[in-house]
């Protein structure tokens, strides 16, 4: 199967792309891709990843798998959340909203945050395959590490003792958000294939 992925963002094509590599599913290169504006303005994540995944759809005439994802802090009432990207302004850099973070968080005892990812893949017929990860962290008081994206410097894993900018892609993918939502959207995949 050739599917398209629904993002510009180079990292997470490399995550997906590394995780589907083993399926036997072939990403179609971003350059092949038709890429379309889509406004990222559902209410949860599982909303704003089958928005993307159907404009792909529609646009490449191919499966498209489309993600959303984000951090939610427990202290901020889930924010980010679906508002991640954005989270110090429409064009705030991962620094600004690093920053931002921090700063709200400033003397906040209680630092229990999640990672959540929503995948999507609209297939032609009309069928989709959803699935959802979670990995559960905590924010730390300064960045940690160079590796990721986002707000990886700050996202302490208790599973794996260290931030998730200070792991490799390999280790950050096996308890990932996202490389949990790709295995299981993957089984089900493999299960309607046959
Ligand atoms: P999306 O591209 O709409 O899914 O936006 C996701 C935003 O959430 C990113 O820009 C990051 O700020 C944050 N985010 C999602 N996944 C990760 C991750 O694995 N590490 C760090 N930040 C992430």
């Amino acid at each position: 199967m050739k599917i398209v992925i629904a993002s510009h963002n180079p990292k997470k094509r490399w995550e997906i792309e590394a995780i589907l590599g083993g399926l036997g599913v072939a990403v179609l290169p971003a350059e092949k891709t038709a890429f379309v504006e889509v406004e990222e303005d559902a209410p949860d994540f599982a909303g704003n990843a089958r928005k993307k995944a159907e404009a792909f759809l529609a646009a490449n005439g191919v499966p498209a798998l489309a993600d959303d994802s984000g951090l939610c802090v427990d202290a901020l009432d889930g924010a980010p959340g679906v508002r991640s990207a954005r989270f110090a302004g429409e064009n705030a850099s991962d620094v600004d909203n690093n920053a931002l973070l921090l700063d709200r968080l400033q003397g906040v005892a209680n630092r229990r945050a999640r990672f959540v990812c929503a995948m999507h893949l609209a297939l032609p017929d009309g069928r989709a395959i959803t699935a959802e990860g979670r990995v559960e962290g905590r924010i730390l008081e300064a960045p940690d590490g160079g590796g990721g994206f986002g707000y990886d410097p700050l996202f302490f894993c208790p599973e794996l003792g260290k931030s998730f900018a200070a792991a490799t892609p390999e280790e950050k993918a096996a308890v990932s958000h996202r490389g949990r939502a790709l295995r299981a959207l993957a089984e089900r995949l493999a299960a309607v294939l046959g």
